[in-house]
């Protein structure tokens, strides 16, 4: 089901009436195995956005490849359309407000003719309740507190067995106990189910904590600067924060950012004195 996923040199050039040409990506490489929980981290604008809507199939790419499987989905020319096989959570979600949790999670798969309403009632129905989540699974998202919005948003994608999952910062948004708790739910549902996961966030300590490789992005145009194995035990908690394995492996992560940082700082001090 779960997929690999190879970017292979990827650039891409946007053209816009105000800024002219955009150099966002140039040559940009990153192989994510099957079942990888692969982290993306890199300074605001650096382009990691971008290299999501690529694989997504939300824009094009100027020049070289994106393969799922072996399968080009991304080329000069080409852009394999969005569909179930490669789902996204993003930053501000996006359930249905007139739906239930439940009716929300059974949506994808019958839409997509993968399964009956009544078989995708019963697989949703049995998720939820593995996680956690039966009791809720009759409140419409009005009534339920933001984590519980983004587990049910995490259900929903997982639930369409996507050969990849795409998620764009799906936590920044919340408080910082709530992202605790959700990055659990993560967790656990990763341990449980492991598939193929591509996860962008600025948070550099949620980049450790959840993945098997932390790759830092250049600043504009992105290129992979550091691509980092994480070799944390999994099942991961709370405790493992405070190891020195953990502590060390922030540290390097820390600096490899906080020099992109810099220089794109300075890049945008030499842009805006123009
Ligand atoms: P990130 O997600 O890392 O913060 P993005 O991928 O959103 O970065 O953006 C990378 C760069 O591309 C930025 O400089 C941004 O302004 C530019 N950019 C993004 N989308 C467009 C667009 N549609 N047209 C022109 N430039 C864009
Ligand atoms: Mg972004």
């Amino acid at each position: 089901m779960s997929s690999s996923l190879s970017i292979r040199k990827v650039t891409k050039i946007y053209t816009s009436a105000q800024q002219g040409q955009v150099l966002a990506l140039e040559g940009c490489s990153l192989e994510i195995a099957r079942n990888e929980f692969s982290v993306l981290v890199g300074p605001s604008g650096c382009g990691k956005t971008t290299l999501l809507n690529i694989i997504a199939g939300f824009d094009t790419l100027t020049e070289g490849e994106v393969t799922l499987n072996d399968a080009v989905i991304a080329s000069p020319g080409i852009r394999a359309t969005p569909g179930p096989d490669r789902l996204v959570v993003f930053q501000h979600g996006g359930l249905f407000p007139w739906m239930t949790a439940l009716q929300n999670v059974c949506y994808g798969p019958v839409i997509q003719k993968q399964t009956t309403l009544s078989e995708a009632r019963k697989i949703a129905t049995d998720m939820l309740a593995q996680v956690g989540l039966r009791d809720i699974q009759s409140l419409y998202p009005g009534d339920m507190s933001s984590g519980m919005r983004r587990r049910v948003e995490i259900i929903r994608a997982i639930i369409g067995q996507p050969k990849v999952l795409l998620m764009d910062e799906p936590f920044r948004a919340l408080d910082a106990l709530t992202k605790t708790v959700v990055q659990d739910f993560l967790l656990k549902l990763y341990d449980t189910q492991p598939r193929t996961i591509f996860f962008i966030t600025h948070d550099l300590i949620e980049a450790i904590f959840l993945a098997d490789k932390v790759s830092v992005m250049t600043t504009r145009p992105g290129r992979m600067k550091k691509i980092m194995s994480i070799n944390l035990p999994r099942p991961r908690s709370n405790k493992l924060l405070d190891s020195p394995e953990f502590l060390r492996l922030k540290d390097e992560v820390t600096e490899a950012v906080h020099e992109e940082a810099v220089k794109a700082f300075e890049t945008g001090e030499r842009e805006a004195a123009r």
